[in-house]
């Protein structure tokens, strides 16, 4: 009888799931902020990659580097 009782259910809630908008579409609609790299105590922000960031790497998003004055690597040219 619960079995019964649940493929009601699920025959009720799959049609309404279908006209809500998936989670994952409006992810997408969204630009992923960009992650730079500074370092304690240089001015500039660096791709994950670059070789200044040896003796220190802090992750920060793009927009919060550039708001926080740093300005981008001339040698590992990340995103401005
Ligand atoms: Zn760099």
């Amino acid at each position: 009888m619960k079995r019964l009782l649940f493929l009601a259910w699920m025959a009720l809630a799959l049609p309404l799931g279908a006209h809500r908008p998936a989670p994952s579409a409006g992810a997408f609609a969204v630009p992923v902020e960009t992650t730079v790299y500074v370092t304690k105590t240089g001015g500039k922000y660096h791709k994950g990659t670059c070789g200044y960031l040896s003796k220190s790497k802090i992750a920060m998003a793009l927009s919060e580097a550039k708001a926080a004055g740093y300005g981008p690597c001339s040698r590992c040219k990340p995103p401005q």
